[in-house]
């Protein structure tokens, strides 16, 4: 483990990183997916090194803070020995792999991409090498799951896809945006090889920015993505077939009907990333999986955060009632799969004992914030804090009958969420008189990136609750059918809007 003074501003397990609030540890936990004997080990650290508390990140690791004292040896040797440590220490701060966390049971998946997570995760494991790369290279695999994580930032993602014939392919993405270029299942991990090698002989060669090691982003400016996967190809000479794909400009020609790569690959469009539905934490509750006879159930956790005895009671409830599993979600909470049906309203029950719920429209169960002023240098505001507080007051004033998804930024950056969501609020400084408070603009929808249209600015901490109240009680009292907020906000003028919000608070 690193000296104090040398942490590293991305932290993993091995390799803490200073916050406001202490040393901030991160455990990667690759798809999010975590037995029995590793929570319990993982609340025993937590006990024994921290404040008993835990959080679950957006990109579905698991978070320490406030580590008061050096693991001792054997801590890590056991967990290295439950998989929770890496073997490989260089490796250990390279984020996270991301999957569905649905991958495996849901019942609208071409495959299942949790070998897959294992196999990239075994190939990281054994190539220290790639320490070198940025900490935050990032690989995400979607197997085409009703649970979708192609909103959440990935340096590559390879989605599945059907071909047209009846074979499940991967499309591969970099930073969100389709290369059209397919990839069979078993040359997987020999191209992210490929790829991840080829990026790290660019990094190799270049400076520094701003003292960080370039991003696959830099690269792909840098480059082009045309150039970049020519380079590829050397390393990897099957991609020569498909590099002779025309590169197709979006997602929605990679996946239109009947549509045919110049390499005469054609791809069914039922399954493209681009027409799945996307509804907010539509995981949460009950679903029926791909296995007759079992359900999962999503469990809200407030800010992803978690005490270590309900870390523990959750494994022995999955374990009780289903095959000892939890998956942890990007959407900073948890599942429990595998339960028989006729199980699973005894299984709420027991979920409910833990001071837990799996309702997707309480108030709380939607709401994000960054690290914010408690462990983040760049904060103007104490987004979680402010966060909880803001909820408290908002459940006094009002119900919803909808997901709302309410997102606290503690300055520009926009660390916790890539993309806009029905309500985001981004930390300022609000001059009044000779002094500065801090306080929040108010944005809503999705339309103006990043963080949807203005809707009030310069909102002290103590009229938050009522400027989104009022917003919610216009939405529930003006909205079509079956609406989400999102879509009624964003199908209103500015001009409209702020008419409707004067309406219902005329002063
Ligand atoms: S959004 Fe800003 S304040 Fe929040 S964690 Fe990122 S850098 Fe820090």
């Amino acid at each position: 483990m690193l000296g104090l003074s040398e942490l590293p501003t991305c932290p993993g397990l091995f390799c803490g990183s200073r916050a406001r609030d202490g040393i901030l540890s991160r455990m990667r936990i690759p798809g999010g997916i975590l037995n029995v004997q590793q929570c319990g080990a993982i609340a025993n650290l937590v006990d024994r090194y921290s404040n008993g508390y835990l959080q679950v990140t957006n990109r579905a690791n698991l978070q320490i803070r406030n580590l008061n004292s050096a693991i001792s040896p054997e801590v890590w040797h056991n967990l290295q020995k439950l998989g929770l440590a890496s073997h490989c220490v260089e490796i250990d701060p390279i984020r996270n792999i991301m999957a569905s966390p649905t991958a495996g049971i849901d019942r609208q998946q071409l495959l299942d991409t949790r070998p897959l997570v294992k196999a990239w995760d075994n190939y990281l494991q054994t190539h220290p090498e790639l320490a070198e790369l940025s900490p935050k290279f990032s690989v995400g695999f979607e197997g085409g799951e009703s649970v979708a994580i192609d909103t959440f930032r990935n340096d590559i993602l390879l989605t599945a896809v059907q071909s047209a014939d009846s074979e499940i392919v991967f499309l591969l993405h970099f930073n969100g945006d389709s290369t059209g270029i397919i990839i069979k299942q078993s040359e997987c991990i020999a191209v992210l090889a490929a790829l991840a090698n080829t990026y790290l002989e660019y990094s190799k060669n270049q400076p520094r920015i701003e003292e960080k090691k370039p991003r696959l982003r830099h690269l792909l400016a840098d480059l082009g993505v045309e150039n970049y996967l020519e380079r590829v190809q050397q390393n990897l000479p099957f991609l020569g077939q498909i590099t002779s794909c025309t590169f197709l400009k979006n997602r929605q020609d990679t996946c239109s009907t009947n549509s045919k790569f110049d390499c005469g690959v054609g791809i069914l469009p039922a399954h493209s990333i681009s027409e799945k539905p996307i509804e907010h934490y539509q995981h949460l509750g009950i679903h029926p999986q791909q296995q007759s006879g079992f359900s999962y159930i999503g469990i809200a956790l407030t800010l992803g955060r978690l005490k270590s005895q309900q870390l523990r009671d959750l494994a022995n409830l999955a374990q009780n009632f289903g095959r000892g599993i939890l998956r942890l979600t990007p959407w900073q909470n948890l599942l429990i799969s595998d339960i028989p049906n006729h199980r699973i309203y005894e299984l709420e029950k027991s979920i409910a004992h833990l001071g837990l719920h799996s309702s997707a429209t309480n108030l709380d169960s939607c709401l994000v914030a960054c690290a914010g002023s408690s462990g983040c240098a760049s904060a103007i505001t104490d987004t979680q804090s402010d966060a909880l507080t803001m909820v408290k007051d908002l459940a006094q004033k009002l119900k919803i009958d909808r997901p709302i998804n309410i997102h606290f930024s503690g300055c520009q950056k926009f660390c916790a969420q890539h993309n806009p969501i029905d309500i985001t609020l981004v930390g300022i400084q609000i001059s009044q008189g000779n002094k500065t408070i801090a306080g929040y603009d108010i944005y809503a929808g999705k339309t103006d990136s990043p963080f949807g249209r203005l809707i009030f600015h310069a909102v002290i901490l103590a009229e938050i609750s009522n400027s989104i109240a009022q917003m919610l009680r216009v939405y529930q009292r003006f909205r079509a059918p079956d609406e989400s907020f999102g879509v009624f906000i964003d199908r209103l003028s500015i001009y409209k809007l702020q008419q409707l919000l004067i309406q219902e608070n005329p002063n």
